[in-house]
């Protein structure tokens, strides 16, 4: 093993407890974790907020408790295990999935890892791994956005939404936003949708979208809100569309009786997962190198809507699950 300057033997943590609300999180001292013989330690500079961090909370995805929340950061490696090749002391990491990362000091497999290029600072790097690697493969690889191709994207001015308009833009595709609110609207124009939408206040959301599609309805929606607004979903798509439900940040959506989709025109429906989009650590890098490509020339703007200090973090999930946010929401160790 290899370390660089001496290290405390523990350090804050963001604790679930057991699973359950956000009532059961608790920052509090915990020993810094033991380090695998393919893992380094990194000193974190910040931790990304995202929703898959409520689901393991929950029990969704069920993890035994007490553990360390978190899945996504980014800092420097003060530690190395005795198996790792790529990676030394002092290198500036980040990585979008890796359990423990709400916390002083994480462990984190380097299969999960990526170097940061000098033009991305650590708060930002922490901010674009998990959403943007997300945005990435629904806009390059669940649906290859062409020029013309015209898409719904729900929460447009959430984490995901913001970057992902951005990249559907960048392909030559229109974007039709939804969102709660005439602030959060404001926000996706700005990142680029064409048209929008609040979903808050129309009474039918496919209406609305046939309206503005001379009723053909849209080639791809992009859909993480879920349970509310699946069935809208469904019925926004042109014959033979893509249904992409990427999350569930309103509940899970109920058993599908796949007899609809050929009722509603032949229709596709997939429930794609980051993990399953960057299997192996040379796709992790050929996306990762394209997304800080982008972020470090301009062309797509990550939003960084909260800091948090770690301490903090109860707030910052409930601002989430609130929907009192806007962009990423980051926790400082
Ligand atoms: P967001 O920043 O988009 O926040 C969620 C937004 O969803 C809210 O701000 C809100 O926007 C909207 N929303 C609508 N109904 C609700 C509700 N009942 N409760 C809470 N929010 C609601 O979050 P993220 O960008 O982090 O994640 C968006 C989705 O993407 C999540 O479902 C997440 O699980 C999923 N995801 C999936 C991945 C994958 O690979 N499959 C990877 C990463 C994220 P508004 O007020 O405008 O309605």
């Amino acid at each position: 093993m290899t370390s660089g300057s001496a290290l405390p033997e523990s350090a804050p943590a963001l604790v679930v407890t057991t699973h359950g609300g956000g009532d059961v999180l608790e920052v509090r001292d915990q020993p810094l974790p033991e380090l695998g013989s393919e893992q380094v330690l990194v000193r974190v500079a910040a931790a990304g907020v995202n929703f898959i961090d409520t689901y393991q909370r929950e029990g969704v995805y069920p993890i035994p408790t007490p553990f360390v929340g978190g899945n996504e950061g980014a800092g420097e490696i003060v530690r190395v295990g005795e198996d790792v090749s790529c990676f030394v002391v002092g290198d500036r990491v980040a990585w979008g999935q890796g359990l423990g990362s709400a916390q002083t000091y994480a462990a984190v497999d380097t299969k999960n890892l990526v170097h940061v290029p000098p033009g991305v600072d650590l708060e930002t790097a922490a901010a674009a791994m998990l959403q943007g690697l997300t945005a990435h493969y629904l806009s390059t690889s669940t649906y290859g956005v062409q020029q013309g191709c015209v898409a719904l994207v729900h929460a447009a001015a959430g984490g995901v939404g913001q970057l992902l308009t951005q990249m559907i833009k960048k392909r030559g595709g229109r974007v039709i936003a939804t969102a709660g609110s005439t602030e959060k609207l404001e926000t996706a124009r700005a990142r680029g949708a064409d048209e929008l939408i609040n979903y808050a206040e129309v009474d039918d959301l496919a209406a609305a979208v046939r309206e503005l599609t001379d009723g053909q309805g849209v080639d791809v929606v992009y859909d993480g809100v879920g349970k509310d607004t699946f069935e809208a979903s469904l019925a926004s798509l042109r014959p033979r569309g893509l249904m992409v439900l990427y999350g569930a940040a309103s509940g899970q959506v109920p058993p599908l009786d796949l007899q609809r989709l050929n009722k509603l025109g032949s229709l596709f429906v997939t429930r794609p997962s980051l993990g399953a989009y960057i299997s192996t650590p040379d796709e992790l890098r050929a996306r990762a190198t394209e997304l800080f490509e982008w972020i470090s020339s301009g062309e797509v703007q990550v939003s960084i809507g909260g800091r948090y200090p770690l301490s903090d973090a109860p707030t910052a999930y409930a601002d989430l699950e609130g929907r009192r946010t806007q962009g990423k929401l980051i926790l400082i160790p």
